[in-house]
């Protein structure tokens, strides 16, 4: 498999060098010791209790048990007794390169224990820009994985989008995107079914990854087989494609659409499609794509903090994290709140996306934990990747399998198992040290007791200073309108 983390993956392995693998550590040269920590084991599941964990720069120099661990003079101790350490978590779906929302995510990520995310998109120059400040010594920024802008049809669903009309503007799109040292392509709903599998040629000639959404060209399956790594939301698009009649209702639908077609036949066709779908158990006939995507490696993003978002509980309407968010952006939430017959839809749609999460994971599809943090309605940054697992678990999966989705599993899918994504001897010291153990109740995940991000200790207080910070940053956003082409 390609390995999607260059500077990255690289960083990580030369530092790797010379790291003893276990025993006992005499004079481990180490900044930063975590002693008396039970270790969860997000690979088998085990709990190791009383085990010492030394970080050295941004790397574990040691792990083992706090009996035989030998702490160096001048390390940082800190006794984690009672407490639980989970390797730092990635939200492997966000928009962080607009509006200047880096300013207030960044800190909210790290103080939530999000120490890498996958960043899905945006302006090619505001993805340039942001990128070049991650990259600063000293940034504040979690690790982050880079999206092109999105290659969409033309014209582009959004403002942001890059315009890919046909199969030679696709491979020359690849080739620049690639040259301008994105770690992988977002493809986007209205590429053509030429450009698309351009793209894909030219990619995998070009060994560089491509994720995103199907376009409505293509069909699921056929985006599996084509090598796309992993599929994001769960949209109703994906779902039709398995339901018997889906593919007629959706070409319907984008027809009613299209530019030129009468306004008023939309929302009648939107409906019956969405009725459609939700009509019965989610079809056997789904069951052949899930183990289209096991079988191919293709991973899948459900994103269902934007499901929960469209339909929200009374609790996050009102949830204290408010604060973090751009007082005109809270706004618009509140008055965008569904009533009546669309809330009641709303909530049959995040039931079924749900279930089908549960049905593709007992497929064997790996789930790779995402928000969508960005401005969709209450999905926060940061504390979002929490409620994503808890949504996770909801929807079937066991505490173990939903924090394996947001550690080991993005590890994988980034192709750097062997330098993050457990707590072990040589991987990145991103971890997340828990009041409570997340194996019993995934919601412990948010008893933070400290983070360590690229080795660096971000205790109580320093959490609180980060979150102060995210707060006077969003009070100060300008957050503008949504950017559709075609609003
Ligand atoms: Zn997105």
């Amino acid at each position: 498999m390609k390995r999607f983390l260059g500077p990255l993956a690289l960083s990580l392995a030369a530092a790797a060098c010379g790291a003893p693998a276990s025993g006992p550590a005499p004079a481990t040269p180490a900044d930063l010791a975590l002693t008396h920590v039970t270790v969860v084991d997000v690979e088998s599941g085990a709990l190791r209790a009383d085990q010492t964990v030394l970080v050295r720069g941004s790397r574990i120099a040691w792990a083992g048990p706090a009996g035989e661990a030998r702490v160096p003079a001048g390390a940082r101790v800190v006794d984690a007794t009672g407490r639980y350490v989970i390797p730092g978590l990635w939200d492997m779906h966000v928009h962080t390169s607009r509006e200047g929302r880096a300013l207030h995510f960044w800190p909210q990520f790290l103080a939530y224990g999000v120490t890498g995310v996958r960043e899905m998109g945006s302006y090619l120059d505001s993805l340039q820009h942001w990128r070049a400040q991650a990259r600063r010594p000293g940034s504040g920024a979690p690790r982050i994985v880079y999206s092109s802008p999105m290659l969409d049809g033309s014209p582009t669903s959004w403002r942001h989008g890059y315009a890919v009309a046909d199969s030679a503007a696709a491979v020359a799109a690849v080739d620049t995107m690639q040259a301008l040292g994105f770690d992988f392509l977002k493809v986007y709903n209205r590429l053509s079914r030429d450009a698309y599998f351009a793209i894909a040629r030219r990619a995998r000639e070009r060994g560089i990854p491509f994720a995103g959404h199907i376009p409505q060209s293509v069909t699921a399956t056929e985006a599996s087989d084509a090598g796309q790594r992993s599929i994001e939301h769960l949209s109703n698009d994906f779902y039709l494609n398995c339901v018997p009649g889906g593919g007629a209702l959706l070409a319907r639908f984008l027809a009613a659409r299209a530019p030129g077609a009468p306004a008023d036949s939309v929302g009648p066709a939107l409906n019956r499609l969405l009725d459609a779908m939700l009509a019965g158990p989610v079809p056997a006939s789904c069951q052949p794509l899930w183990n289209r995507m096991a079988a191919n490696g293709t991973w899948l993003t459900p994103t269902l903090t934007v499901s929960r978002g469209q339909q929200p509980p009374d609790a996050l309407v009102r949830d204290p994290r408010l604060r973090f968010v751009p007082p005109a952006l809270a706004a618009r939430w509140d008055s965008g709140r569904p009533t009546g017959e669309d809330a009641v839809r709303e909530e049959r749609i995040a039931a079924r996306r749900a279930q089908m999460v549960a049905l593709a994971h007992a497929a064997g599809v790996g789930i790779l934990a995402g928000t969508d943090a960005s401005d969709e309605p209450y999905v926060f940054a940061g504390s979002g990747l929490h409620d994503e697992l808890a949504l996770l678990v909801d929807a079937g999966l066991t505490p173990l399998q939903a924090l394996r989705a947001a550690t080991l599993n993005p590890a994988r899918y980034l192709g750097a198992a062997d330098s993050m994504g457990t707590v072990a001897a040589g991987k990145a010291a991103d971890l997340l040290v828990l009041d409570a153990n997340p194996l019993q109740d995934i919601r412990n995940t948010m008893r933070i007791f400290a983070v360590v991000a690229g080795g660096r200790l971000i205790d109580a207080a320093e959490r609180e200073r980060l979150l102060t910070l995210a707060q006077q940053e969003a009070s100060r956003a300008v957050n503008a309108p949504p950017a559709r082409q075609d609003d």
